[in-house]
């Protein structure tokens, strides 16, 4: 008894038999495979514009694996690529308010409602505490995307008990920094934060524990007059843009035409205002191996 099996397709008898459909196996067509080609998300590089898979670039660091160029990470994913384990998250009960009921072109409360929706944070700033490789250390990270990395009350309130609690630790603080400055919807209050921070810095070398800051594309204004600039060392990553007030601003009030590598980490480097520029992939080494001789850790 044989069983009768369905052609699938009527085959041409010139097609040659390596090409003929097996009946039960489907062999996708064209169409199908430049579809299924796009179910994964990918991430285009700003300099060289190749297309890698989000996942890929994930397991990367989001370091370009053609160019080498640094993207932006987000702080959460930062900060959980930076740890081997986290232990607990600080700073999640604060608030921010509407002091001022700023209106723009759109109300400061609405602006938040869609940073807040687009980020999946509460604020601009992310604090968690965990180990890396074995040394328990307190980081925090600005989340680019929320506002700017803008630093308003709850930013400070964030980082002072960031600060507070690695002193009570005992532990080190690391920060990477990626911000525009102070954030203007909480005018004179954002400012104020500048001078909470720099306190709170002080308070952690008062009682001898390092801080660490990393600087990441871009850090501006209110940040980097204040807890950007304040660490024991300062590193950056390549190509970092980071100043006070943009090229632009700069050009138009001295005047003059600025070369290109002016306010990048390389430029600042040869200036003496960066410490070292780190590549991604051996930041966590180097942060360790700078923590451990710093605070004695055999
Ligand atoms: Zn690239």
């Amino acid at each position: 008894m044989s069983q009768e099996v369905k052609p699938t397709k009527v085959l041409n008898p010139a097609t040659p038999w390596t090409n003929r459909p097996v009946p039960g196996i489907h062999v996708p067509d064209a169409q199908e495979t430049l579809k299924s080609s796009f179910t994964e998300p990918t991430v285009e590089c700003p300099e060289c514009h190749a297309l890698t898979t989000r996942t890929a670039m994930s397991f990367n660091a989001y370091v370009c694996p053609q160019c080498d160029e640094h993207l932006r990470m987000k702080a959460r994913e930062r900060l959980n690529w930076f740890f081997d384990q986290v232990d607990t998250e600080l700073g999640q009960d604060f608030v921010a308010k509407d002091p001022l009921k700023f209106v723009d072109s759109k109300p400061y409360t609405q602006r938040m409602a869609e940073a807040q929706k687009k980020t999946g944070e509460t604020e601009a700033l992310v604090v968690l505490q965990g180990l890396l490789k074995g040394l328990p250390v307190t980081a925090c990270a600005f989340e680019f995307d929320f506002m700017g990395g803008s630093m308003g009350t709850v930013v400070g309130d964030r980082f002072v008990q960031a600060a507070e609690s690695a002193i009570a630790k005992k532990q080190p603080l690391v920060c990477f920094a990626a911000s525009g400055g102070a954030r203007m919807q909480e005018g004179m209050l954002s400012l104020m934060q500048m001078a909470r921070t720099s306190a709170a810095i002080e308070k952690l070398k008062a009682a001898k524990l390092p801080y660490i800051v990393v600087l990441t594309h871009p850090v501006y204004g209110g940040v980097t007059a204040s807890l950007a600039m304040l660490g024991d060392v300062h590193l950056a990553e390549p190509k970092a843009m980071i100043g006070f007030a943009g090229k632009r601003v700069i050009e138009q009030t001295v005047r003059e035409k600025l070369d290109e590598p002016f306010q990048r980490a390389e430029y600042l480097l040869d200036h003496g205002v960066v410490d070292q520029i780190v590549h991604r992939h051996s930041l966590r080494d180097t942060v360790y191996r700078i923590i451990s001789k710093l605070m004695n850790v055999n």
